[in-house]
């Protein structure tokens, strides 16, 4: 009961890639930037180990970016021409590939790697890939002309490479969604649907990870713009409720989400975000068992995952490593309430 785990990332060792920043240029190349990345995930799947953790993952350490990383084995996109685009309903602005041709997925992405933690850890493994509609949000498109054909496009290569992923060992397999809160109508429209394309067939445990946005200043800018309660889940969270998707991931820490909104996703495990990863200081483990308590008000237990709010690619290594123990400690105080093992 109350099984850790994070949301995705983890910041990359500085001998890997250039420290505190997102879309980090490595710092090894060839074979030895192979070698650096394995070495990397070892050393992540160590540490959460070490600090409690029960489903781990690689921590994104062997992908320069939590969208692009999946994009590089898919045929039909121009990375060479990148032309600059407005994201997320142009809260921000980036260097995007383009959209030439058909999508198809050409090679498997990530099968070693997740084939790889499989033999170097005994914890069950966690494994995320960027959302059909979070794909088509950071991507210029010069062949669909349709959002929705271009989501169901990826849909398809995500999930050839999902049944490759469990095929391999994953035992959950989550895709990230930071665009549903910026497109509701969309996600009711073909978002939902899209996801579910993605996902189907899996055996495995699938989960969503929805979210407001870290990392980029716009995105903190832009959430100082939404008010004292951030009530887009509203609209959001019956959907995820009806829909195939078991588990749904989500920020609870220093959050404006209203926490009984937690409550419209009756019947799904939700992995409630008990660490804020935009800040400097760490969560005590009280801290984080008062967030699991308030969560649990809304949640069984049974159904609840303590977790970060988001991915910690860019913040300080020592930092975020902090925060990963208070989680699990702020989880064992909890289950120790609760009498669980
Ligand atoms: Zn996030």
């Amino acid at each position: 009961m109350l099984e850790t785990t994070l949301a995705g990332s983890l910041p990359k060792p500085a001998w890997l890639a250039e420290p505190q920043k997102l879309w980090a240029a490595w710092r090894l190349d060839g074979a030895l930037l192979a070698e650096g990345k394995r070495d990397a995930v070892l050393a992540c799947l160590k540490r959460q180990e070490d600090a409690g953790i029960d489903i781990v993952t690689d921590g994104e350490q062997s992908r320069h970016h939590f969208v692009h990383g999946f994009l590089v084995g898919l045929s039909g996109l121009d990375f060479e021409h990148k032309r600059t685009i407005g994201i997320r309903n142009n809260r921000y602005k980036a260097e995007a590939p383009v959209v030439t041709g058909a999508i198809k997925r050409t090679k498997p992405v990530h099968g070693d790697e997740v084939r790889f933690m499989r033999v170097h850890t005994k914890k069950p493994v966690k494994f995320t890939l960027p959302g059909p509609m979070t794909i088509v949000d950071t991507l210029a498109d010069d062949h669909y002309k349709s959002r929705e054909k271009l989501a169901f496009a990826f849909a398809e290569a995500l999930n050839a490479e999902a049944r490759d992923l469990e095929a391999g060992g994953a035992d959950v397999i989550q895709f990230d969604e930071p665009a549903f809160n910026v497109f509701p109508g969309e996600v009711r429209d073909w978002g939902i649907a899209a996801l579910e394309r993605a996902a189907r067939g899996l055996k495995c445990k699938t989960a969503v990870h929805i979210c407001y946005g870290y990392g980029i200043a716009a995105n903190l800018a832009w959430k100082q713009t939404l008010g004292g309660q951030w009530r887009q889940y509203e609209d959001v969270f019956p959907l995820l409720a009806r829909s195939k998707i078991g588990q749904v991931s989500l920020e609870c820490a220093n959050s404006k989400v209203p926490i009984e909104l937690l409550g419209l996703l009756k019947g799904k495990d939700v992995l409630v975000g008990a660490i804020d990863v935009a800040n400097e200081t760490t969560e005590t483990p009280e801290q984080v068992a008062a967030t699991i308590r308030t969560a649990m008000k809304h949640v069984p237990a049974e159904h609840l995952f303590p977790c970060t709010n988001c991915g910690m690619a860019p913040m300080a290594a020592d930092l975020a490593w902090k925060k990963v123990e208070a989680l699990a400690k702020g989880a064992a105080i909890v289950r120790r309430e609760l009498g669980a093992p």
